[in-house]
C-alpha cells in the first residue's frame, strides 16, 4: 500500500462545468528561471502516447481542440494484443478510426472458461456465445502496435495535434489551466492536462492525487502463435491455480497467448527455447488447436494493482493506467481506459474551451463507479483463482455453475461484459427506460 498527499488549499471557482474544488498546492514547485523560454500553448496537453493517450488525442483533436502530446520515445515494442469489447469498437468507429484497423482484427464470437485448477471444487466448462445475445461477436482482438499506429495516424490527420518527444517532469496547476514542465527544458501551457502517462504517472504525483497500490505474486507472459486447427473465433481462458492462461484468436489459425504465472515460473517460460515452449503450450491446451508454432518474441509483464484516489480535479483528468491498473483478466484494462476517453471526449465537447479548466471534478464523479466496480471484480476473480481457501473455491465454482445453468443470468452477464453499466441502467429504467432501447434490441 502506498499513497501520497499534500497540504490542501481551497480555490473557489466561478460557475460553469465544475463546482469549487480542493487543490493541493503547497508542495508544487514553480518553473525555474532556466525554463523561461516562451511556452508551447494548447487547449489540451496530454502526457503519454500509449493507447490511452493516443485515443484521448484523437478524440479531443477531432472535436476541434488544439492538442499537444508529450511522451518520451518508447523503450521497447509492445508485443501485446488487445481484445476490444463491442462497445470499444463502436467508440473507435465513431472516432472514424475503426475501419483503419478492422482488417487486422479477429472477431471473438465465443468465449470459453475451462477450470484447470485441479481442485476439489471445480467449475464446469462455461461457454458464452455472442449469438445468444443477438451479436455476431463480443469484440475483436488485434495487435497493440497496429492499434497504436492507427490511433496515431488518425490523430495526426486531424491537423490539430502535435507531438513533443520528451518526458513530463513536473506540473503546476492553476484555476485557469496547467503548465507541464518537460525534460527538454520547455513548458507547455494548457487549459486541461490529461494524465495518460501510465502506472507511475508523473502528472498524478505532481497533482498530489494519491493512489492505492497493491501487488500480485504473478507475471503475465505474452506471445503469438500459429496452430494446426481452426479456433472458430473462440477465445479460451484456462483457469489455473497460478492465474489464467488465455488464448485469443488473432487471425486465421493464429492466436495470442496471455499466460499468467508465478514470477519464477514466468521467467523460466520466457527463457525457454521456442520449440520446447510450443510443445508445452500445446499440452496446456490439451491439443485443442493441434500443433503450435511460436511466431513472435516473448514479453513479460509483472502484475500489480493501483487505483488513483481521484480521477480528476480542476484542470487535470487521469485516463488509462495513470488512473487504474489491474491484471489482464476478461480483457478489461484498455476497454476501461477507452471509457475514460469516451467520457473526457463527451465532457470536453459539452464544456467547450472555456470549461476545460474545470472539467476534472465532473469527470471524477462520473468515472468513479465504473472504475471501482471493474477493479473490484477483476481483483476478486484473480484472487479466487489464487486462493487455497475452500469456501472461496466453492463460491467461484458455484458462480460458474449458475452462469452455465441459468440462461437469463448468463445473458445478463454477457451484456454487462460488452457494455458495462448497461444492465444496471436497464434494471433502473425498466425494459424500455426513458429514451433507451431495450438491451435485448441492441
Ligand atoms: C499482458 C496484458 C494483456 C492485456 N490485454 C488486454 C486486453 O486484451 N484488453 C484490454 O482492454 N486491456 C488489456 N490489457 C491492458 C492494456 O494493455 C492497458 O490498459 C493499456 O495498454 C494501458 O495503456 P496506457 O496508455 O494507459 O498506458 P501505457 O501503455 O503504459 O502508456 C503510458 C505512456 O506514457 C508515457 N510516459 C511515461 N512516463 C511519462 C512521462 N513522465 N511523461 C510523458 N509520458 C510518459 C510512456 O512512454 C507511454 O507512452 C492488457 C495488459 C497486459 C499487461
Amino acid at each position: 500500500m502506498a499513497s501520497s498527499g499534500a497540504a490542501k488549499g481551497r480555490i473557489p471557482l466561478p460557475g460553469g462545468c465544475g463546482p469549487p474544488y480542493c487543490w493541493p498546492m503547497a508542495t508544487r514547485t514553480r518553473p525555474s528561471a532556466s525554463r523561461q523560454a516562451p511556452p508551447i500553448e494548447a487547449d489540451i496537453g496530454i502526457a503519454g502516447a500509449g493507447l490511452a493517450g493516443l485515443a484521448a488525442a484523437l478524440a479531443t483533436a477531432g472535436r476541434g481542440f488544439s492538442v499537444v502530446v508529450v511522451a518520451p520515445a518508447p523503450t521497447r515494442p509492445d508485443l501485446r494484443t488487445t481484445a476490444l469489447l463491442a462497445s470499444s469498437v463502436a467508440f473507435l468507429d465513431r472516432l472514424g478510426v475503426w475501419q483503419e484497423m478492422a482488417d487486422a482484427a479477429a472477431p471473438l464470437a465465443a468465449m470459453r472458461i475451462v477450470d484447470a485448477t485441479g481442485r476439489l471444487f471445480r467449475a464446469p466448462q462455461a461457454d458464452f456465445r455472442a449469438a445468444e445475445i443477438g451479436l455476431a461477436a463480443f469484440g475483436h482482438n488485434l495487435r497493440n502496435d497496429i492499434l497504436g499506429q492507427a490511433l496515431r495516424a488518425a490523430a495526426i490527420a486531424t491537423g490539430r495535434m502535435s507531438f513533443v518527444q520528451a518526458a513530463v517532469e513536473d506540473a503546476v496547476f492553476r484555476p485557469d489551466g496547467a503548465t507541464l514542465l518537460m525534460s527538454d527544458g520547455r513548458r507547455l501551457d494548457c487549459r486541461l492536462a490529461v494524465a495518460a502517462d501510465g502506472r507511475n504517472s508523473v502528472l498524478r504525483r505532481a497533482s498530489g492525487i494519491g493512489e492505492r497500490q497493491w501487488s500480485y505474486p504473478q507475471t503475465a507472459v505474452v506471445l503469438n502463435f500459429e496452430h494446426e486447427f481452426d479456433h472458430h473465433d473462440t477465445s479460451t481462458e484456462f483457469h489455473t491455480p497460478s492465474g489464467p492462461f488465455t488464448v485469443v484468436p488473432l487471425g486465421p489459425r493464429q492466436s495470442s497467448l496471455v499466460w499468467v504465472e508465478r514470477p519464477r515460473e514466468a521467467a523460466r517460460i520466457a527463457a525457454a527455447p521456442p520449440a520446447e515452449l510450443a510443445r508445452e503450450i500445446e499440452d496446456r491446451m490439451q491439443s485443442m488447436l493441434g500443433k503450435v508454432r511460436i511466431v513472435s518474441d516473448i514479453q513479460a509483464f509483472p502484475l500489480a494493482g493501483m487505483t488513483a484516489r481521484r480521477f480528476g480535479r480542476g484542470p487535470l483528468v487521469l485516463v488509462g493506467e495513470a488512473a487504474h491498473l489491474f491484471p489482464p483478466i476478461g480483457a478489461q484494462g484498455f476497454n476501461l481506459g477507452l471509457r475514460d476517453v469516451e467520457l473526457l471526449d463527451r465532457l470536453a465537447g459539452a464544456c467547450g474551451r472555456d470549461g476545460l479548466p474545470r472539467l476534472g471534478e465532473r469527470y471524477h464523479r462520473q468515472r468513479a463507479l465504473d472504475i471501482g466496480l471493474r477493479t473490484a471484480s477483476v481483483d476478486l476473480m484473480n484472487r479466487s483463482l489464487l486462493s487455497a481457501f475452500l469456501p472461496v473455491q466453492m463460491a467461484r465454482s458455484l458462480a460458474l455453475h449458475a452462469l452455465c445453468a441459468i440462461a437469463p443470468l448468463r445473458r445478463l452477464a454477457m451484456r454487462e461484459g460488452i457494455a458495462p453499466g448497461s444492465q444496471l441502467r436497464h434494471l433502473l429504467d425498466g425494459p424500455r427506460g426513458p429514451g433507451q432501447p431495450s438491451s435485448a434490441a441492441k
